[in-house]
């Protein structure tokens, strides 16, 4: 038999990824994966489209979201998977997340018109319609589209990374609670990146506090970060993922494909939702 692979970390439109969800799924086919999961910033708008369109070309859909949490200054990102996403407790909250993505866009660009950077606001709440998330990738891409960064990292590294003028950070929710969120929900929470994070300190901290696993493969993560990361989960038993974080053009490089995570890994995830066995 022929190895299955997966990438279980994915955002489309609905957040601040490109495609759409049903481009994202038919890149995802004809690259060959056996699933992908749905994994957009504080929206599930993107799940049931995607849905629809793996049923149409017989690929696997995991429901999935991407929490921002901050441990006192510290941001990082939680994966969700399989939480009820149609309803529950979960998506309330993400009401209100999006709620705060809205404010927080309008605040970084009044900040960034202190130092005379006038953004069509227009322009970036077109990506907060619907249900959909607006992020500071949109913000990036509007200050390259409008010619005051070259790049999206000079845009991050110059106007609205941490930091900088334009920095505003989200709505403040612990790892804590963020990992409640998702098993209230009947959802499995995985630490999101921690090498990229730069949270590698924490994780036992995380795991304590309700962390079920960890994405050990992502396409920033080095191979030495991803040996340790291996290592560190297979000796306290704990679930792992992996995923591309592909966002389209949203990032210098369209990821998908750069992951391709054993389907193994995804039947142990599963085997521990509740729901489903
Ligand atoms: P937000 O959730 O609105 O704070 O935006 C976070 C998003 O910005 C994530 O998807 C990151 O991948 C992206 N991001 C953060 N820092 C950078 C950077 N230096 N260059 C490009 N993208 C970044
Ligand atoms: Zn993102
Ligand atoms: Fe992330
Ligand atoms: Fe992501």
């Amino acid at each position: 038999m022929t190895e299955k692979y997966v990438d279980l970390h994915i955002h489309t439109n609905a957040s601040d990824g490109t495609f759409s969800p049903s481009e994202v799924v038919k890149r995802a086919k004809s690259l060959g994966f056996s699933a992908i999961a749905i994994t957009d910033h504080d929206t599930t708008k993107g799940i049931a489209e995607a849905m629809q369109k793996g049923k149409e070309l017989d690929i696997e859909i995991v429901p999935g979201i991407e929490l921002s949490a901050y441990y006192y200054n510290t941001e990082m990102h939680i994966l969700g998977f399989y939480f009820s996403w149609e309803d529950g407790l979960l998506n309330q909250r993400l009401v209100q997340m999006r709620e705060k993505r809205r404010n927080r866009a309008a605040k970084i660009v009044e900040k960034l018109r202190y130092i005379d950077i006038e953004l069509n606001m227009d322009e970036i709440m077109q990506n907060a319609s619907e249900d959909k998330a607006v992020g500071r990738l949109h913000i990036a891409a509007q200050l390259v589209k409008q010619g005051y960064c070259k790049d999206i990292n000079d845009a991050f590294k110059k106007y609205i990374g941490k930091g900088c003028v334009g920095y505003v950070p989200k709505l403040k929710l612990t790892p804590a609670k963020a990992a409640e969120l998702i098993k209230e929900s009947g959802g499995i929470p995985i630490v999101a990146h921690p090498a990229l994070s730069k949270i590698e300190h924490l994780l036992s901290r995380l795991i304590d506090v309700g962390m079920m696993g960890i994405e050990v493969f992502h396409s920033e993560h080095s191979l030495q970060d991803t040996e340790s990361l291996l290592n560190f989960t297979q000796k306290q038993n704990l679930l792992i993922t992996g995923g591309s974080d592909c966002h389209g053009y949203g990032k210098p490089e369209i990821l998908i494909g750069k992951i391709r995570l054993p389907y193994h890994y995804l039947e142990k995830l599963k085997e521990s939702v509740p729901q489903l066995v």
